[in-house]
């Protein structure tokens, strides 16, 4: 569908407003910038000012509401805005916190993966658990001789020997 990314330039300060629609609600959006307050802030303190540029910035014809939002975020991060809002609608403070979602989606991803490959490999990693778990013991139990006394004991009871008689 075709959209535009657009901005709104405010000439008496500077300050820039970056947004995007569908080329079909264009001039509904324009319209709305210019007379609706509760719209977006943002943009209205620029057009209150009564000496700004509404422009175009990029027309293009995108995939879903989501590439259009992405190409808008593009700008948003590349250029000097007042945006409170990312392209997504979502306060600039709280796009950290999506980041640590799309984070715990990507490690929720990793262990699915894990899980496969621990499907996949049961035997094998059962297996080498087994081993992991027969050497630790025998590491374990293996008999010392502490140098202090010269008792015997396993390996294990090391610590216990040193406090009750060191
Ligand atoms: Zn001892």
């Amino acid at each position: 569908m075709i959209g535009y990314i657009y901005y709104i330039l405010d000439l008496t300060n500077a300050d820039m407003y970056i947004g995007s629609c569908w080329k079909h609600i264009w001039s509904d959006r324009k319209s709305a910038h210019k007379t609706c307050k509760d719209y977006n802030r943002k943009a209205y303190e620029i057009i209150k000012n009564n000496n700004y540029i509404f422009e175009v910035l990029e027309e293009n014809d995108f995939i879903d509401k989501e590439e259009r939002f992405k190409k808008e975020q593009y700008y948003i991060d590349n250029n000097k805005c007042i945006n409170t809002k990312n392209a997504f609608g979502l306060n600039i403070e709280n796009v950290n916190k999506l980041r640590m979602k799309y984070y715990y989606e990507d490690k929720k991803k990793y262990s699915d993966r894990t899980k496969k490959y621990y499907d996949e490999n049961k035997e094998k990693l059962k297996n080498y658990q087994k081993e992991y778990k027969l050497n630790n013991n025998n590491f374990l139990k293996r008999r010392v001789c502490c140098i202090k006394c010269k008792k015997e004991f396993q390996y294990i009871n090391l610590k216990k020997h040193n406090n009750i008689y060191h």
